[in-house]
């Protein structure tokens, strides 16, 4: 699977410029996490060194941003009772193919930020391998985070050849397919939960976030119109012959969007872990920087908002679609999906994105 990843880089279509939405979900996420880590130290009776995680940070800021939450919240924590800060490793985990040194540029500054007394006391490494496998040593972690991860499957599951013209689910679609997303779901999600039981300390705790969905029908059409957009726009340009027809009939997404039983059902079957807060959001995923200012979409011109979520979702999916069709299709496809999102705007501006917060401690 090594083509998952987003786009690296700090260019106009890269995962760093166009993620301002996943960097306001990891706010939403903020209490949960600073209540769990406040008590896991507290649990843990102050340990001398803490070690934390991020799982799926992808490349650019947003995962600096939620280690510096956890590092003041860890800090403030032990300052209140009056204990010398701890030493805290920070582990930034994503694919191989991650851009990690997008991020890592960005270190300097995040250590500038700090206090100088914690300064020296933080350290950053990178982790480079698939969460659905062992990434440390056994009983080693306190804290994970992950956010708008595990919706991204271990693989493209397996008998779902017969979803021809779309690359996720949509209706119509043989229930046989739908069945083999949810079943890679569970055997991925169940997979992750059980490294990571592993990996963790008695008590430590995990604070992950999920796109998910409202509707128990899986077909039912808020469940990831985006991605039918992508669809509608290969058939386009399967039919102008600038794509071959058995190569949009063989992609399909590894991706899979749960709802609340889905997820609460692979937890309490793998056991490990028991759930603290399940908490559901129903937000909208864009919105944009454009200068200083954080807008939402009413407050641009409709042009610019089509352009920009349509960067969004390149800079999402662009290397595992021009791993399969080929780098020079990109532009042509975009441009398409720029067409396609203009025409369907106003029925898919406000379909909301359904966000799970759930914290979980190691039983
Ligand atoms: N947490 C970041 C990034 C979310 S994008 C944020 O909120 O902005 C999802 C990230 O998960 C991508 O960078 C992708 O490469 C990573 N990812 C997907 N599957 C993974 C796996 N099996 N192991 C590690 N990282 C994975």
């Amino acid at each position: 699977m090594g083509v998952l990843s987003m786009k690296g880089g700090d260019g106009e279509h890269s995962y760093a410029n166009n993620s301002e939405g996943q960097k306001s979900v990891a706010s939403n996420a903020k209490p949960v996490v600073v209540e769990n880590v406040k008590e896991m130290i507290v649990k843990m009776d102050f340990p001398s060194c803490i070690k934390v995680a991020d799982l799926g940070c992808s490349s650019g800021e947003n995962t600096l941003v939620v280690m510096s939450e956890i590092v003041n919240t860890i800090i403030a924590t032990y300052q209140q009772k009056s204990k010398n800060p701890p030493e805290i490793v920070c582990c930034l985990n994503d694919l191989p193919d991650n851009d990690f040194n997008t991020t890592f540029k960005l270190i300097p500054a995040f250590h500038k930020k700090l206090k100088m007394n914690v300064k020296e006391k933080c350290f950053i490494s990178g982790v480079p391998g698939s969460f659905y496998s062992r990434l440390f040593p056994s009983k080693s972690l306190h804290f994970f985070h992950s956010s708008l991860c595990l919706h991204w499957l271990s693989k493209v599951p397996d008998g779902i050849v017969e979803n021809k013209k779309n690359i996720y689910l949509r209706s119509p679609c043989p229930p046989s397919v739908y069945k083999s997303y949810l079943n890679q779901f569970k055997d991925d999600f169940s997979l992750f939960l059980r490294m990571r039981a592993e990996e963790t300390m008695p008590n430590g705790r995990m604070a992950l976030t999920l796109v998910g969905r409202k509707a128990v029908d899986p077909l039912s059409k808020d469940c990831f119109q985006n991605w039918s957009v992508i669809s509608d726009s290969l058939v386009d340009l399967v039919s102008e012959g600038v794509v071959k027809e058995s190569e949009m009939e063989s992609f399909n997404l590894p991706f899979y969007n749960p709802d609340e039983s889905e997820v609460r059902k692979v937890i309490e079957n793998e056991g490990s872990f028991e759930i603290n807060n399940f908490k559901t959001i129903f937000g909208l995923l864009f919105s944009y920087k454009t200068g200083l200012t954080e807008v939402k979409d009413d407050d641009l011109d409709r042009f610019e908002v089509i352009k920009k979520r349509t960067n969004i979702i390149r800079s999402i999916t662009e290397p595992m679609l021009a791993a399969h069709f080929g780098d020079t299709v990109m532009d042509r496809l975009f441009d398409k999906y720029t067409y396609n999102l203009a025409q369907r705007y106003d029925t898919l501006r406000n379909i909301p994105t359904v966000q799970f917060f759930v914290s979980l401690t190691r039983k």
